[in-house]
């Protein structure tokens, strides 16, 4: 057995979140400003099932959340049926799109791909009160905030490895939950 404390304190959101502190951080999409190649980088270069939308990069306010598979198919439709649209095309998740200049390309209005309202749980939310949301609503991953910023995700995947380490710590866990 491992150290005593393991056992004493409670495990939080913030402990099983990603990015842990070593990682790259949270790859996010703004609501507004990035190009068409700008969010296909983030697709080939990650493999992430989602990204979480913000207001910006220095508020980090949560706007929603979007599959990567929505985003992927719905930028390929649209460089293949929508006129116009190119890789300096700007990508829209607001609700009103502001007049492009007359040089520009036309925008990419996605918001329609956007969960408005993914889960989310504050940064000091105790696991078991998680894996008991996560279990209880079927979720496939949730968010996480610290006043109101965008901290981190917890995904299913991040979910099972958690419940199978803390069997593995004790096994009589098992035998009472
Ligand atoms: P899964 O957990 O099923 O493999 P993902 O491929 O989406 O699902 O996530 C892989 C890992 O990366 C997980 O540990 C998850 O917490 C983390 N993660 C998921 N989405 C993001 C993201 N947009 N930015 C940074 N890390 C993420």
């Amino acid at each position: 057995l491992e150290a005593k404390e393991e056992f004493s304190h409670k495990t939080l959101a913030m402990d099983v979140m990603r990015p842990r502190r070593s990682d790259p951080p949270l790859s996010v999409l703004t609501q507004d400003g990035m190009t068409v190649e700008d969010v296909e980088t983030m697709i080939t270069e990650t493999t992430y099932s989602g990204f979480p939308v913000v207001v910006s990069h220095e508020s980090q306010r949560l706007v929603g959340f979007v599959l990567r598979r929505d985003l992927t198919i719905s930028i390929d439709n649209a460089r293949q049926r929508q006129d116009g649209i190119v890789s300096t095309s700007r990508i829209f998740f607001t609700e009103y799109t502001p007049p492009q200049p007359p040089s520009s390309p036309p925008p990419l209005k996605l918001r329609g791909i956007m969960d408005l309202s993914p889960f989310t749980v504050t940064d000091h939310t105790a696991m078991d009160i998680v894996v008991d949301i996560f279990r209880k609503l079927g979720l496939r991953q949730c968010l996480i905030t610290h006043n109101g910023r965008l901290l981190g995700i917890i995904t299913k995947k991040d979910i099972l490895k958690h419940v199978a380490q803390i069997a593995n710590r004790d096994p009589d866990s098992i035998l009472f939950n």
